[in-house]
């Protein structure tokens, strides 16, 4: 049998034509025709306020960082279940990390827990809606607008995903915190090779954002007319991606229901076959709350233990079948072990023991990973 990777990127067959289009065109650096499509595209399909095309979720994030002000001391509250960038973001500002449990029955932040942590150096909260299931979000909110805290969504897998409030509102992943980071790398669902977006549904950090997108200048200011000339205002980087970059994504964009549509047929597919299996074994599949939407970002198993688990990986490993686990609880991470104020974080520690993601994407041979699966 062929290996069947953890990931293919899948590609519309529209890219390297809009590509074509971009070179042709003459301009290909930043903020140009491409990069105005997509983020028109997703300001009007998703509620957010204002999007800025970013490099990566990574620079997204870190831009939420410049943006919040986080200074030496500042302290934020993230999960240790999460990728690295989430928390190196706000570490660059000179920002501790104080980290918080996962929930029991996902592994999205445990919202209970968050006020207790809550101290006058409190400054930002940053649920990572892994999988793209949605973190409790009006929870979240009120302790933030209580507390006068930021929030910064860590969407980075979790485009087109929705959070059911608890007045019935339906409102998009990233339409909430303050501000908000998506991905578009290869692995996830919507992709552009490396890439992401700044979402800042606050108004205030409107302006700011483009300039410090913009490496500190007002330049974004000056080719709408709103100044006669562009210099040095603020701080800033370079977090643009070349047009090059939007078109790829552009071609990704137009046909997002499509990508989705197969995604979710896949992760159903998986669910139903599975799911017998998995209960004879005491094995979980994933969790939805009635307060999210699925994208079908990722599929994943949760075993008793970690022996169970990685016999698993290995027994699919030989019949060239990859599924990979996933984080390493950060506070355990050998930069951040000693730094940790040293509570016992179990469920993060069990994800990153238990977990187990299997292969997703919009070609995959389903069937031939259903039936290795179950003889396992
Ligand atoms: C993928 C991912 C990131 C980083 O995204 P990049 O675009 O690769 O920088 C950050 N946070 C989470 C939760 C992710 O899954």
């Amino acid at each position: 049998m062929n290996n069947i990777n953890f990931n293919v990127p899948y590609l519309t067959g529209k890219e390297t034509f809009y590509i074509h289009d971009a070179v042709a065109s003459g301009k290909i650096s930043g903020n140009g025709k491409y990069t105005k499509m997509c983020q028109s595209f997703f300001e009007q399909k998703y509620d957010f306020n204002k999007c800025l095309l970013t490099t990566s979720c990574t620079d997204a994030l870190e831009m939420a960082a410049l943006l919040l002000n986080i200074e030496q001391g500042d302290e934020v509250i993230m999960p240790s279940y999460t990728f690295v960038s989430t928390a190196n973001a706000f570490v660059l500002r000179g920002a501790k990390i104080v980290f918080i449990d996962s929930r029991l029955d996902h592994p999205g932040i445990w919202e209970e827990n968050i006020e207790e942590l809550i101290t006058e150096k409190t400054k930002v909260i940053v649920p990572v809606h892994y999988a793209g299931v949605a973190c409790d979000m009006d929870v979240i909110m009120d302790i933030a607008n209580k507390y006068n805290l930021f929030v910064v969504e860590d969407a980075a897998q979790a485009i087109d995903s929705f959070y059911i409030g608890r007045d019935g509102s339906k409102k998009a992943l990233g339409s909430i915190g303050h501000l908000s980071a998506f991905s578009f790398h290869e692995t996830k669902n919507i992709i552009s090779g490396e890439g992401g977006m700044l979402v800042i549904n606050d108004k205030q950090f409107e302006k700011r954002a483009e300039i410090i997108w913009e490496k500190g200048t007002n330049r974004s200011a000056f080719f709408k007319g709103e100044v006669d000339k562009y210099g040095w205002v603020d701080m800033g980087s370079s977090f643009l991606p070349s047009e090059i970059v939007a078109a790829f994504l552009w071609a990704q964009l137009e046909n997002l229901e499509n990508i989705q549509s197969r995604r979710i047929e896949l992760w159903n597919t998986y669910f139903d076959k599975l799911k017998e299996w998995a209960f004879s074994k005491n094995i979980l599949l994933p969790f939805i709350p009635v307060n999210s939407s699925n994208n079908a970002h990722m599929f994943y198993l949760i075993f008793e233990n970690v022996k169970l688990r990685d016999q698993f990986i290995a027994f699919l490993k030989n019949e060239n079948i990859m599924a990979v686990f996933h984080y390493i609880s950060l506070h355990k991470s050998p930069f951040y072990i000693e730094k940790h104020d040293g509570r016992n974080l179990a469920e993060s520690d069990r994800y990153s023991d238990c977990l187990v993601r299997l292969p997703m994407y919009f070609e995959l041979e389903i069937d031939k990973v259903i039936k290795k699966i179950i003889q396992f």
